[in-house]
């Protein structure tokens, strides 16, 4: 459950229903009206991993557009058939609860507190009108980890609600979270949830605030049980000493706990940031040894070397295919 300390409050955000429900629940911490939310998000001086330690919460009423065309790394499709849908995704929710140290948010934001956009209506009804033009995948969760930002608002619920009625697009909700209390309503065949999976020694040390990978493991088969789509994403692959052994021991004891044949695809990539992002994360960060890998410069991201991305291929990839066949198996790299 997230923990947050205050709640700036645009005045058009605080007029709406959900608006005055946030502000309900923050009854005993202090409430901040603003008029505009990039009065403390965009702040250029803000320091993204201060405001981490100790966030704070902002609602606001976002403006069009409310669907993006996505790049092809927001989602955890696998294969290039000519049958593929389209991907789009969304921003109602930017910064995440969690706090891993690879995350590109922060270098893509210059604050760390949590922004919400609260109009929710209108990023329904952008994803139906969209629909007209045919079926779509849509990534909700690419710019927050949003299934842990439920207690406080039941957003991935609404997106539930929205793919019931709207079975032309398929939502996609990528999670490093336990089994969600949601698991227990009736499946979407539309709905996909897709669970990122990383060793321990990566899980433990460079991704504050996630669910155990264990814990992650136990969710994968509740979801599953309740015939749910679920999908796996071992995604960025991190280059820390003993990578090697401790992805070869996760896959394996993934498939120990999970039935291959009910999950329907998975992906993996490596650690790769916009350029753009990258200097802004590297330099706030000298306290994580994995922003400080000797990358190279490739596509305009910050990646790893063509060897150490093809012995990812050859662990990685290949361990995967040998539980799920190549079919189901895709590599991330854009
Ligand atoms: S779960 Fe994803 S969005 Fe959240 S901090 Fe980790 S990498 Fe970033």
């Amino acid at each position: 459950m997230p923990s947050y300390r205050s709640l700036y409050v645009e005045a058009s955000a605080a007029a709406t229903t959900v608006g005055r429900s946030l502000i309900d629940q923050f009854a005993d911490r202090p409430v901040v009206e603003i008029n505009s939310y990039h009065e403390v998000f965009s702040r250029p001086s803000a320091s993204f991993q201060a405001q981490k330690r100790a966030p704070s919460l902002i609602a606001a009423v976002a403006s069009p557009p409310y669907l993006y065309e996505a790049p092809s790394r927001v989602c955890a499709r696998p294969g290039a058939r000519p049958d593929e849908l389209p991907v789009m995704y969304n921003d109602q929710l930017r910064n995440c609860v969690y706090n891993c140290d690879y995350c590109f948010l922060q270098g893509m934001h210059p604050c760390g507190h949590t922004l919400v956009f609260v109009n929710s209506e209108d990023y329904h009804d952008a994803a139906a009108d969209r629909a007209k033009s045919g079926p779509y995948w849509l990534s909700v969760s690419y710019l927050s980890d949003i299934l842990a930002f439920e207690p406080v608002l039941p957003l991935v619920r609404g997106w539930l609600d929205f793919a019931r009625e709207h079975p032309k697009v398929t939502v996609e909700v990528r999670t490093k979270g336990e089994a969600p209390p949601l698991l227990r309503s009736e499946p979407a065949e539309n709905f996909v949830f897709t669970w990122t999976l990383s060793p321990r020694l990566v899980a433990a040390r460079h991704e504050r605030g996630c669910a155990s990978p264990a814990n992650r493991l136990t969710a994968i088969r509740a979801a599953i049980e309740r015939g749910w789509r679920v999908r796996l994403a071992f995604d960025p692959v991190i280059l820390v000493p003993g990578w090697k052994d401790a992805y070869g021991e996760l896959i394996e004891e993934t498939f120990t706990v999970v039935p291959a044949a009910a999950i329907e695809a998975a992906t993996y990539g490596v650690f790769r940031v916009g350029l753009d992002h990258a200097n802004r994360m590297i330099a706030a960060r000298p306290d994580t040894p994995v922003l400080h890998h000797p990358f190279v410069s490739a596509h305009g991201m910050l990646t790893y070397n063509e060897h150490e991305i093809e012995a990812i291929h050859r662990t990685v990839g290949s361990s995967l295919t040998s539980y799920l066949g190549a079919d189901r198996v895709a590599f991330v790299h854009a």
